[in-house]
């Protein structure tokens, strides 16, 4: 009968067990892979791939679980496959849908397995008596920096003898990320062009197409990056968070309040945030709801000021800022056609 480790290895396939049981059963070389029968791997590691992209989330059936070798195997070869495409913005992806994929997972997990993983991924963690689960600090500094929530702000935590305490859900958040830095650092690693086999580059191109689709389709207007009328500031921080970087409260707010101004619909900012590593659609559009003035007091929010902009370290100015005081006043003239120096 199949054992419960088993399927644990195939549902967190970036488990040091996976990779154990892969390199011990299965011959990971990759003439080796296109010979012996890896076709539903291949298909399965595409299919991984294109989960991220689409939904943003790499889900994991019951099913694909028994079949665990072809899911095991379908995960380092999802790596390689996305460290041929070369592109940060399908990498940060392809990170993005896994660990997301595997904190949902882990939320359904018992105690016992949750700090299994959690050890594994040398997020470490102990459950106490009062059942909360204790991690060092310079741990959880180390993971939670990028998290822009009050609650996560360690003055905010119970801290005890240098430990942090935090329940399941954020214990498991953590992890994401220790899975997520993992899946990333992996696809930076070079595949030797020559010893791809055919079939490898079939599915690359498979993924590149229906990326290339789903660009396509979110191109039908002018990205607001390009536009001349958007200042170097802000056109900064939409690179970043095009790149699925995380980005600060503050600086969410801006590109939200700038997107809001530029009469972009409250459907096309939320999918534009939907990059982002902790994006929840719920959150999302309600803040931005909010910003647009539809919910609470009916207050619009508006873009903050350049002084604001400088305060908080984001202005990078052009020759076009010159004399302006607000982003919103950027390429004012250009965009009427006359120069734009004042
Ligand atoms: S001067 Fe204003 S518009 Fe220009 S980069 Fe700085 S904050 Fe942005």
């Amino acid at each position: 009968m199949m054992s419960e480790n088993v399927l644990r290895a195939a549902r967190y396939p970036f488990l040091p067990e996976t990779r154990e049981f892969v390199s011990r059963n299965i011959d990971l070389s990759l003439e080796s892979l296109e010979k012996t029968g890896s076709e539903a791997a291949l298909k399965r590691a595409v299919e991984r791939v294109k989960n991220a992209l689409i939904f943003k989330e790499v889900k994991v059936t019951a099913l694909d679980e028994l079949n665990y070798v072809r899911e095991m195997l379908s995960f380092p070869i999802a790596i390689i496959l996305v460290s041929m495409i070369m592109n940060e913005y399908v990498r940060r992806m392809y990170a993005l849908g896994e660990s997301r994929g595997a904190y949902r997972r882990m939320l359904n997990e018992s105690d016992e397995t949750l700090l299994y993983i959690g050890e594994k991924m040398g997020v470490g963690g102990v459950l106490d008596d009062e059942n909360t689960i204790r991690v060092k600090i310079p741990t959880y500094l180390k993971l939670a920096y990028s998290f822009h929530a009050p609650h996560w702000k360690l003055v905010n935590r119970a801290v005890n003898n240098g430990y942090v305490s935090m329940g399941k859900t954020e214990y498991a958040r953590l992890i994401q990320v220790e899975v997520n830095n993992y899946v990333y650092e992996k696809t930076l690693e070079p595949v030797p062009a020559g010893a791809v086999p055919d079939s490898f580059r079939r599915a690359v191109d498979e993924i590149v197409e229906v990326w290339g689709r789903l660009e396509t389709g979110k191109a039908s207007r002018v990205p607001l990056r390009e536009r001349e009328d958007t200042p170097p500031c802000i056109g900064r921080i939409i690179r970043r968070m095009e790149n699925g970087e995380n980005a600060s409260h503050f600086e969410r707010l801006v590109v939200a309040t700038f997107m809001i101004a530029r009469s972009r619909s409250i459907d096309e900012i939320i999918e534009f945030f939907s990059k982002q590593p902790d994006y929840k659609y719920s959150v999302t559009k309600y803040q931005v709801e909010h910003l647009a003035g539809i919910r609470g007091g009916g207050k619009k929010y508006s873009v903050p000021s350049c002084r604001t902009m400088l305060t908080n370290g984001l202005c990078y100015p052009d020759e076009y800022c010159k004399g302006i005081k607000h982003p919103l006043r950027y390429g004012e003239k250009n965009v009427a056609g006359e120069p734009r120096v004042p």
